[in-house]
């Protein structure tokens, strides 16, 4: 087999993502690799399509041991033999991995970095063919980044143990020059093929909340996504305490997770998180290391994390299965004096005194950077990937910053009094007492220091400290100030030359309008929006079957089929084997396990909603709720109605759309055109402004217009066998009429 049908047999996806086609050729062409991708973007599949094609075995070093179990459990589950070896293994259980391993029941077997330096492991190394050494996370390896780990460096003298040296391939996320060059040098890398594929992760998408009512946000979103999983992260345990606490008392399946937990239950919490038992969980940022759960589609951080590196690692953790997904933040000016204080509480022990310093400037000016991010106006995505040194060129038109509506407000003035404060201070002063001279407080700290008999005191007094915090900022970021690192950081002046020209502006953004947690996101794309509410009924069945073989086998449920590969069902509603394979996501391997459960599921479902329309896309040939667009039949023509068969039409007070379809079909005696489809009447309908569709909350609904309404088009309100409420919209004569004409030739 070549890799495209490694690829399609064992994964069960039809073409190879940006980035993987380039690796896998590499390593075949026995060259080693450096791969720098996001999360989510597939690096497992990079080393274990070749891994399965190479002569030998493929060792594969992996820092955590549940990230390791996962692995082998998902390439098991896609039919590959895979083993790990790792502390949760007694001896005997060791030496029998490694006889199994010696014998070639294994392709690829995954370590953990300490391992290697064990006898019986690198006596088995020494006698067996060993193809390829995979170095996974391999930024642990440098001291640059922040996971370091000793035990990366024994990976050096391991490989220099083997009698032949393996092709070497090492994946990571972290896009750093002083990481990616700490890998290569270390590692030893020959030659190696050099992979970057980007850090934006297209499918997240960022928002800031400034919300004064960060709970009543929280429970808002939750409710309106009652379907979803998620992560909420908080600074404190007691913030997770007393979150976790609101949302279990409002009837949210929820646990929680902090280091103040005794460690069975938070492994128990963790698993109901992951099992999907509990699909939302409140966690400090001891969460989350090792957590491979690829259908998280949210996470929200009630407080502003300690730097830009924590929050995108932490956010990312959303949407690894490449679906669109919700970062949001939600920040308050208490949220930096949170972590001014946790920073000053942080533990210094057996740090050398000269090093705290230089630390403690380092976590001043992350904080700074994130707080930035949180008071920016600018396109966040850009300030992300900008921060990680990526250039970028527009703004993504994809977070919440590119979709609020600002008001442009001329600062240039109140800017220069800024200026003028700054000069005043000297470069002694922080923001708070530039703000509080410029706003002209009465605070003793100012007449102490003086500050009160500055020309500036009291110049902005009609302004508001919101707005001029606004102002500070956006004249950082401009360069016309400059905030020195440490602990107590001061404003200083930067190049303010610009400003001596009358043509410069100092323009700051302002929010129009306050966004709300159900604020809808319509550029994204999701699987789910070509779902319809019958659609969305089915996929709810299969997730509970889902989960009913996630409890039989006792694995993760995305392990099994991820919600994509859920949804691609629904879309194409296969009927049979070979259009289950079609399916992306199904393999051979899980379609011997559970393909026939699942095509029960989907035939049951049909059988009992014989007019159901799952999605938006349908079989043209067929007429039926059986969605392929790729495989429609060519050649015949359009369908059509003649004025004789229009008389024959049956009106009634009211018909949904399904039903005037059926009813056209019937009356045609056009020879060898295609059948009628629903969708070909909704587009009459859209088209004439009867009726719209609305994303509304990710889901795809189509509602009257106006218009629609005088015209008498109504709903009707239905509960599916699930008991989910669905809205169907019913058509009177007057309309159904009009439908008929447009169908006459
Ligand atoms: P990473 O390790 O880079 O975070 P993973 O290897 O966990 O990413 O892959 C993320 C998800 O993308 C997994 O669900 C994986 O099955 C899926 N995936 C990987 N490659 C492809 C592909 N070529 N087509 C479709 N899905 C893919």
């Amino acid at each position: 087999m070549d890799a495209k049908e490694i690829l399609k047999v064992y994964f069960g996806y039809d073409s190879f993502r940006d980035g993987q086609e380039i690796i896998i050729n590499a390593i075949l062409e026995s060259r080693d690799v450096l791969a720098i991708m996001p999360t989510g973007a597939g690096k497992s599949i990079c080393y274990q399509v070749p891994a399965l094609m190479l002569s030998g075995i493929t060792i594969v070093i992996s820092p955590l041991i549940s990230l390791m179990q996962d692995q082998v459990k998902a390439l098991n589950e896609a039919g590959i033999n895979a083993a790990y070896i790792n502390s949760s293994l007694n001896d005997l259980q060791i030496s029998k991995a490694l006889r199994l391993a010696s014998e070639g029941v294994y392709k690829i077997i995954y370590v953990a970095p300490e391992r290697l330096e064990s006898m019986e492991f690198t006596e088995f190394a020494s006698r067996t063919d060993i193809s390829m050494v995979t170095v996974d996370e391999a930024h642990c390896i440098s001291q640059w980044g922040q996971d370091f780990r000793q035990s990366y460096l024994k990976i050096v003298d391991f490989v220099k143990s083997l009698s032949k040296r393996p092709i070497i391939s090492a994946f990571t996320a972290t896009a750093t020059e002083e990481v990616k060059n700490d890998i290569a040098c270390i590692l030893n890398l020959k030659n190696p093929s050099v992979v970057v594929t980007g850090f934006d992760r297209k499918n997240l998408y960022y928002r800031v909340e400034s919300v004064k009512r960060k709970d009543d946000f929280v429970v808002e979103y939750i409710e309106k996504h009652p379907q979803d999983s998620g992560i909420i992260y908080c600074a404190t345990r007691k913030n997770v305490d007393s979150l976790h606490e609101l949302l279990f008392k409002r009837g949210v399946a929820v646990t929680k997770y902090h280091a103040g937990i005794d460690n069975e239950t938070r492994k128990k919490n963790q698993n109901d998180f992951i099992y999907d038992k509990t699909p939302v969980i409140v966690a400090t940022n001891a969460f989350g290391m090792g957590i491979d759960k690829s259908n998280v589609r949210y996470v929200i951080h009630y407080n502003m994390p300690q730097s830009m590196e924590n929050y995108y690692q932490e956010a990312g953790r959303a949407g690894r299965d490449g679906e669109p997904s919700q970062c949001i933040l939600l920040f308050s000016a208490q949220d930096v004096m949170i972590n001014k204080f946790l920073l000053e509480r942080k533990d210094f022990t057996d740090i050398p005194f000269e090093d705290i310093e230089l630390i403690q400037q380092r976590d001043a000016k992350r904080l700074q950077i994130m707080e930035r991010y949180c008071r920016t106006t600018n396109c966040l995505r850009n300030y992300i990937l900008n921060y990680f040194g990526e250039t970028t060129t527009g703004n993504c038109d994809n977070c919440g910053n590119c979709h609020s509506e600002y008001t442009e407000v001329d600062m240039t003035y109140e800017a220069k009094w800024v200026i003028n404060c700054v000069a005043e201070t000297k470069g002694r002063y922080g923001q708070a007492i530039v703000l509080g001279t410029l706003l002209g407080a009465n605070r003793a700290r100012l007449k102490e220091i003086g500050t009160v008999n500055y020309k500036s005191y009291g110049m902005l007094k009609d302004r508001s400290e919101a707005q001029l915090r606004m102002l500070i900022s956006q004249m950082i970021l401009d360069g016309y100030l400059y905030q020195t690192e440490g602990q107590y950081s001061v404003l200083r002046m930067g190049d303010i030359s610009p400003l001596r020209d009358d043509n410069t502006h100092v323009i700051i953004k302002m929010h129009k309008e306050k966004e709300t947690a159900g604020k809808q996101v319509l550029s994204q794309k999701k699987s789910t929006d070509s779902l319809t509410s019958a659609g969305y009924e089915l996929f709810e069945k299969l997730r509970k079957l889902r989960l009913e073989i996630a409890r039989e086998e006792a694995m993760p449920p995305y392990i099994i089929f991820s919600d994509k590969t859920l949804i691609d069902m629904c879309v194409k509603t296969p009927q049979n084997k070979s259009e289950m394979l079609n399916v992306s996501g199904v393999g051979v391997a899980k379609y011997d396990k559970y393909g026939q459960r699942f095509l029960d599921e989907i035939k049951e479902y049909q059988e009992n909603n014989p007019n159901a329309v799952i999605s938006i896309y349908e079989e043209e040939d067929q007429g039926s709720i059986v969605s392929k667009p790729k495989k429609r039949k060519r050649g015949k023509a359009e369908f059509y109605i003649n004025e004789e068969d229009s008389e024959k039409f049956q009106y009634k007070d009211l018909y949904y759309i399904s039903e005037i379809k059926d009813e056209l079909n019937r009356i045609t005696t056009a020879d060898d055109v295609k059948k009628l489809s629903a969708t070909k009447i909704l587009d009459y309908l859209l088209s004439q402004g009867l009726v719209e569709e609305r994303n509304i909350d990710g889901k795809f609904i189509r509602v009257q217009t106006d218009k629609g309404l005088q015209k008498g088009i109504t709903t009707i309100e239905k509960v599916s066998k699930a008991g989910n409420p669905y809205t169907l919209l019913m058509y009177p004569p007057e309309v159904q009429k009009e439908i008929v004409n447009y169908f006459i030739r």
